[in-house]
């Protein structure tokens, strides 16, 4: 590596916190001083903003993490043993593993090779024709994984005639739109990570779930708290997962800078993509009437390890999201039903994906030294 070029890192949660430190520090120290930490009006007051967000008449309930928000939307359509839950290999392992938490049985299904996510057709082949042996359907996950949306329409419609609910796993989607419309409001509910990496991210763990079904979000909201409805009597079989006010006052100092943080993002991934004509590598493929929010901006080489050490050569830092399908890795392998297709596609992606810095707050400067080494390649 060149003596004066420094290593830009893949991923920067704490340029998130220096970007924003008199504002977070100031809603930290209030959040406090209020002698009150869980479940206060901090937390109650991000609920009602972040739903306000995203509109359509959305309900929003914080809970501790966006694996939980998965698990507790299952739990509050009632869905647990003797359900399966349709959802894709190539995601964050959390996905199936809240399918599992919730007690439900994950069916894994393959992507489309453009776009990383779900495919439609694969879809509609196991509601029609589900493979032998595991409980009957009862709702289809929905990732945007990257950022990029699904192809929401034939996925909805498969979901209807078979009378499934779609939810959206948002966790790397927050403010993607499809169509004009927000990601997250268009199934039946959608979970969203509030991990620190995330494109709204708290400085902790956090998560919180929305659907426009507020009899839905009232019974989640009591079931993420012992299933109480009235202090201390659990009308419901409940959990514990709560976000705290200290996350919440600062999410309520991130979320109004999360359209722009998503256009830079967006601005960065142009770039990257102008930096790439010309070269052997293809920039990635937007989906026609998508608004991407490239929480990841995702290339793929079956030279994989050395485009890498090359782009570290120049100070590009890279990272692998992610490197073994569910499927395959093994507290899974073996003992978990795939579609028909069978997970090719997701296995080849596995083997070839990496991805480069993506943050708002890369710097110019940065950003040109990310797009000159991509020229090389
Ligand atoms: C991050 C992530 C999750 C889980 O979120 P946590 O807050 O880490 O529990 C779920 N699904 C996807 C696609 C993710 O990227």
């Amino acid at each position: 590596m060149n003596a004066t070029v420094s290593m830009i890192a893949q991923a920067d949660p704490g340029a998130g916190y220096r970007a924003l430190k008199p504002e977070i520090d100031a809603a930290v120290a209030r959040a406090l001083a209020s002698g009150w930490y869980i479940l206060g009006q901090e937390g109650a007051a991000f609920e009602r903003e972040y739903a306000e967000w995203l509109g359509e008449g959305q309900r929003a309930v914080g809970c501790a993490n966006g694996t939980d928000a998965i698990a507790l939307i299952l739990r509050g359509m009632g869905i647990g043993e003797g359900a399966t839950v349709v959802t894709v290999s190539h995601t964050a392992v959390a996905t199936v593993a809240a399918i599992e938490m919730a007690g439900a049985t994950p069916l894994l299904l393959d992507i489309d090779p453009d776009t990383y996510t779900m495919d439609p057709d694969e879809l509609a082949a196991v509601l029609e024709d589900p493979p032998p042996g595991i409980p009957p359907i009862r709702a289809v996950i929905a990732v945007h994984i990257y950022g990029q949306p699904c192809d929401l329409g034939p996925m909805l419609a498969a979901c209807a005639k078979a009378g499934v609910p779609l939810i959206e796993d948002c966790a790397q989607a927050h403010g993607a739109r499809l169509h004009g419309r927000m990601i997250g409001t268009i199934g039946h509910a959608a979970a969203y990570s509030l991990y620190p990496t995330k494109n709204l991210g708290a400085l902790g763990d956090g998560g919180v779930l929305s659907t426009p079904d507020h009899e839905l979000a009232d019974r989640i909201a009591a079931i993420r708290q012992y299933g109480w409805r009235e202090r201390y009597i659990s009308s419901l079989i409940g959990v514990n997962s709560r976000l705290d006010e200290v996350q919440a006052a600062i999410l309520r100092v991130k979320l109004p800078h999360l359209d722009a943080g998503n256009a830079r993002r967006r601005a960065i991934a142009d770039a990257y993509d102008a930096a790439l004509a010309g070269t052997s590598i293809a920039p990635p493929v937007r989906r026609q009437g998508a608004e991407h929010v490239f929480h990841q901006y995702v290339l793929r080489s079956p030279e994989r390890t050395a485009v890498m050490a090359a782009l570290k050569a120049q100070g590009v830092g890279t990272g692998i999201h992610y490197s073994v399908p569910v499927h395959e890795q093994s507290a899974y392998a073996g003992r978990i039903t795939l579609g028909p297709a069978g997970c090719g596609e997701t296995s080849r992606a596995a083997h070839e994906v990496f991805s480069l810095p993506m943050y708002p707050e890369l710097t110019e400067a940065q950003i040109e030294q990310v797009c000159g080494a991509l020229r090389g390649l």
